[in-house]
C-alpha cells in the first residue's frame, strides 16, 4: 500500500491549488472510497503529519466515507473541494 505517497501526492495538489489563491485556505474535503483501503482515521492521521511544519498547518479536514463500492472512483482518495476564508468580509 502506496498510501505514504498518496498522501503526500494529495497535500502537495491541495498546497498548489492554496498558492495560487490570495485568501488563506481553511479546509479540505475529501472523499474516500469504500474500497480505498485506509481508514478515514488513519486517513487523517497520514494527513496531519504530511502538513506538520508546512503553510498546511491547522487545516480542518473533512473525510466523506463512500460506500458504493461500485463507484468508478471505489478505490480511491478525491480531493472534492477547498475552503477559503472570505478576507473580503468587512
Ligand atoms: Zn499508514
Amino acid at each position: 500500500m502506496h498510501e505514504q505517497s498518496l498522501i503526500k501526492n494529495l497535500v502537495e495538489k491541495i498546497h498548489l491549488l492554496a498558492s495560487s489563491e490570495s485568501d488563506r485556505l481553511v479546509a479540505a474535503r475529501l472523499r474516500l472510497g469504500a474500497l480505498a483501503h485506509i481508514s478515514a482515521e488513519h486517513l487523517r492521521e497520514h494527513f496531519e503529519r504530511e502538513i506538520i511544519g508546512t503553510p498546511l498547518e491547522g487545516l480542518r479536514l473533512q473525510i466523506e466515507e463512500q460506500s458504493d463500492i461500485h463507484h468508478a472512483e471505489a478505490q480511491e482518495i478525491i480531493l472534492d473541494s477547498l475552503e477559503f476564508e472570505d478576507s473580503h468580509g468587512d
